[in-house]
């Protein structure tokens, strides 16, 4: 009988938080896949794979672990010499990695758009090449990266008919500046987090889709508010919820689901930009 390929699935910031549980979720059902697990420290990244390995003994060698950390470029490199050395192919690439701060300094501000937009943007340009022909990438983002959400000026900016990639990161390197008519709204007391949601957003939107082949597709996704380093306790929902909708576009079937590419996807469904 012939065996079936499982699908391989490489995610970044799997150390804890929503990463972790999604690995977690994937490992228990049914759709068997191989996942590179992705962690900045790599202590703390095998420690995890060993966590899930003994948990779950039966799929124990579907798991493998690399270092990445999504803003160390030789770091990035290590990985993509890795993937394209092991022949590796890319079914899905789940851009989880991100960082919040509750209140920030310019400095701080900076890594957060680095971090949470730049940095994706780059390794999703980095492992495109190695992106099977169906492949998707998933970039988790959040609803606070809503256009509603933003100061005046940066919605401006991003809502701009004639927006270009080349703006964009110009945008991006000018944030501290255009975000000075922020306004804190619910817990979300800084600009930068939610500016750099809203980058990663215009991106998937935009720019995304046009470096992609017609086969393959991206989402951006809103995981829930949930319980995490970054969510904090006050957070209604569990890491399992947080990890739904990334595990529902990953099990989807490798077909063109025109409704969602490109788009912004929370409990399942489309929400705005
Ligand atoms: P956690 O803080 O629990 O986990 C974040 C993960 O990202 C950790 O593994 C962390 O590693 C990793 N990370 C941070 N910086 C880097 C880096 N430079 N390179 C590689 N990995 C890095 O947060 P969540 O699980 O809650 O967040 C996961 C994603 O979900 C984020 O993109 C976040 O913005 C998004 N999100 C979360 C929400 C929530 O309510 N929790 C709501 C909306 C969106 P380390 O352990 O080393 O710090």
């Amino acid at each position: 009988m012939q065996q079936l390929q499982k699908r391989l699935i490489l995610i970044t910031g799997a150390n804890k938080g929503i990463g972790y549980a999604t690995v977690d979720t994937l490992l228990s059902q049914p759709t068997p896949y191989n996942i590179i697990l992705t962690s900045r420290d790599a202590k703390l990244g095998e420690k995890a794979l060993e966590t899930l390995q003994n948990k779950r003994p039966e799929s124990s060698s579907a798991l493998t672990y690399h270092q990445l950390d999504v803003n160390d470029d030789k770091s990035v490199e290590n990985l993509v010499t890795w993937i394209q050395k092991n022949n590796k192919k890319i079914d899905v690439l789940i851009n989880n990695a991100g960082i919040a701060y509750s209140s920030t300094n310019d400095e701080q501000k900076k890594l957060t758009v680095r971090t949470n937009f730049f940095s994706v943007v780059n390794l999703t340009e980095k492992l495109i090449p190695f992106l099977s022909e169906d492949g998707k990438v998933l970039e988790v983002s959040s609803r606070v990266g809503s256009l509603a959400r933003q100061g005046e000026t940066l919605r401006n900016a991003l809502s701009d008919a004639s927006l270009t990639e080349e703006k964009l990161k110009e945008i991006a390197n000018n944030i501290i500046e255009l975000t000075q008519d922020f306004k804190p709204f619910s817990i979300v007391s800084e600009s930068s987090y939610p500016a750099s949601k809203a980058l990663l957003n215009a991106y998937v939107k935009n720019f995304l889709p046009t470096k992609l082949k017609a086969t393959q597709q991206a989402y951006a996704i809103h995981p829930g508010w949930v319980k995490s380093d970054l969510g904090g306790l006050e957070a209604p929902g569990t890491l399992e919820e947080g990890a739904d909708t990334i595990v529902y576009l990953t099990n989807l079937p490798f077909t063109i689901h025109p409704e969602l590419n490109a788009r912004l996807i929370a409990d399942r469904k489309v929400i705005d930009f």
